[in-house]
């Protein structure tokens, strides 16, 4: 099917990997430095994840509709992410909810050993498992579930992060990050003003909280759908 998809776009085949490479250097101009990040977002076709008719916009640094009112994270933003989550340490397992159309946990499951991913809309999950199917991640796990929950079955996580604003730190997420672990999320203290949060789990287990850049997210909404 990916296959099939590269083929329908003219040019996109060939091309993508200059794209990509191009990409990567907006990236890096952006400020983005790790390069196992950069490597990593090098690799992954993020065009295999949009629609084929947006295809052709798939390495532009901008997020893009995947239905269901949802989008493809920002390249920009997703490295900006990971690095923080990396910064200064190993990978571990981590956890990352809203798997969406299933591109950033491409991205996670080329640095983290262990991925789990859960997606609260079905139909959403099963589009991701077919775009990441020709890819065959096998230390990438997706559940169908409410993120508010976590994913207690997994757990605790070395990294959590998340893809959708909350409009506090969801407590499930935090009580499953292991000790020195780090989560990174969208903090939405109004529908108008999202701040990225990194949360630290200490090894005596107190919760240090860091406030960063400006973002934009779509709502985490609870429930499963
Ligand atoms: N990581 C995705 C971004 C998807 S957008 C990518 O790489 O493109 C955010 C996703 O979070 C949406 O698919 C949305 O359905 C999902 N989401 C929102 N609230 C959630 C919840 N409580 N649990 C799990 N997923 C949730």
């Amino acid at each position: 099917m990916a296959r099939a998809l590269t083929a329908s776009v003219p040019g996109i085949g060939m091309t993508s990997e200059r794209t990509r490479a191009r990409m990567v250097a907006r990236l890096r101009a952006k400020g983005i430095t790790d390069e196992r990040v950069l490597a990593a977002l090098g690799a992954v076709p993020r065009h295999q994840f949009v629609d084929s008719a947006l295809a052709s916009r798939a390495y532009e640094d901008t997020a893009l509709p995947i239905g269901f009112a949802q989008t493809i994270s920002q390249p920009y933003v997703v490295a900006r992410m990971i690095e923080l989550l990396l910064a200064g340490r190993d990978a571990g397992r981590v956890l990352e909810v809203g798997t969406g159309c299933g591109y950033q946990a491409a991205v996670l499951a080329h640095l983290f050993p262990e991925v789990y991913s859960i997606e609260r809309i079905k139909a959403l999950l099963e589009r991701a498992r077919r775009n990441l199917l020709p890819l065959r991640l096998a230390n990438l796990r997706l559940a169908h579930g409410d993120g508010y929950a976590g994913l207690e079955a997994a757990a605790p996580f070395h990294s959590v992060i998340v893809a959708a604003a909350a409009p506090r730190v969801p407590e499930a997420l935090a009580r499953q990050l292991a000790p020195g672990g780090r989560m990174i999320l969208p903090l939405a203290a109004s529908a108008a003003a999202q701040r990225l949060l990194l949360i630290e789990r200490t090894g005596r287990g107190s919760l240090v909280q860091t406030e960063l850049d400006a973002v934009h997210f779509v709502p985490m909404e609870a429930g499963k759908a």
